[in-house]
């Protein structure tokens, strides 16, 4: 407790705003705003457009990558003090693809309080929209952006049981869902959101083939911001056995075949004789 301020301890808060419509953004998150001593934004000019629609003229500074490490022991030292410090993000939630975990983790390990303001979320928003299996999900994130290193990426998730959602650019939104359609295959499920609570809002599906298609044939489609849901693979031996092939690819570079993939496939569940198809 600061002396002279026993009502206002010192806090760290994480707010999520908007991913596009200016209005998603909760009535609690709005006065946490208003109250903060300063607000921490990744980018201060794109955020001032969303404090000014709500009214809240608090001071922002700017933590981004480069300078969140130097900024997070200032911001702990101020947090001590008792002041309210606010994190937001250029959209939705902080962390999430986005700067923060440092901050977040330098304010904790001083034994100081964080709390979440929880609102919009890109990945979120596009899975309860997707119609996809939505009990078990994995989150990606971005594909590495040079070719190999995604095409390596989405071979390891060929055999991905869980829905995979993935974030991607107008840059490359092309070149990843080809390199999907062929890792995963044209029939597997799947929903693009693209410019979710935009003017441009738009779902396409139902599988990686058509998203392909759409693209292909209207840039319009290419433009914006975007969501992949991808469902996940529906063989339940699929992983076990990429799992396997994997194990005995490395064991069999030290032992006898026989050994290794009497080893791999006891560590991986998947038959034995399945792990020597393609070995020469
Ligand atoms: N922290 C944000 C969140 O909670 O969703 C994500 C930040 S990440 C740097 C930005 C990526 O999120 C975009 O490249 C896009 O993949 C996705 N995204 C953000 N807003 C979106 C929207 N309105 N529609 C579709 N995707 C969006």
């Amino acid at each position: 407790m600061i002396a002279g301020r026993p009502d206002r301890p010192g806090a760290l808060f994480v707010v999520a705003t908007p991913i596009g419509n200016l209005e998603d953004i909760s009535a609690r998150a709005v006065a946490v705003l208003r109250e903060a001593d300063l607000i921490a934004a990744e980018d201060t000019r794109s955020s001032r457009v969303l404090l000014e629609r709500h009214g809240i003229g608090t001071a922002m500074q700017s933590l981004h990558e480069h300078n969140e490490s130097a900024l997070a022991a200032r911001l702990v030292d101020r947090i001590r003090q008792g002041q309210r410090i606010a994190l937001i993000s250029d959209a939705g939630t902080p962390l999430v693809s986005d700067p923060g975990f440092r901050l977040v983790a330098a304010v904790r390990a001083a034994g100081l309080p964080v709390h979440p303001l929880p609102g919009a979320c890109a990945a979120i928003a596009a899975l309860s929209v997707a119609g996809l299996a939505s009990d078990r999900f994995v989150f990606e994130g971005f594909l590495p952006a040079r070719a190999a290193a995604r095409r390596a990426r989405l071979a390891a998730l060929a055999a991905e049981p869980r829905t995979l959602i993935l974030y991607e650019s107008a840059h490359r939104i092309v070149d990843s869902v080809d390199d999907m359609v062929a890792a995963f295959g044209g029939d597997r499920p799947a929903t693009l959101a693209r410019e979710l609570t935009k003017r441009f809002e738009t779902l396409l599906g139902p599988d990686l083939a058509a998203i392909a298609a759409a693209l292909a044939g209207d840039p319009d489609q290419r433009r914006g911001e975007f969501v992949l849901v991808v469902a996940g693979n529906p063989d339940d031996g699929a992983a076990a056995l990429a799992e396997g092939r994997r194990l005995y690819a490395a064991l069999a570079r030290e032992l006898p075949r026989s050994r290794a993939a009497r080893i791999a496939a006891e560590l991986s569940g998947a038959p034995r004789r399945t792990l020597y198809e393609g070995d020469d």
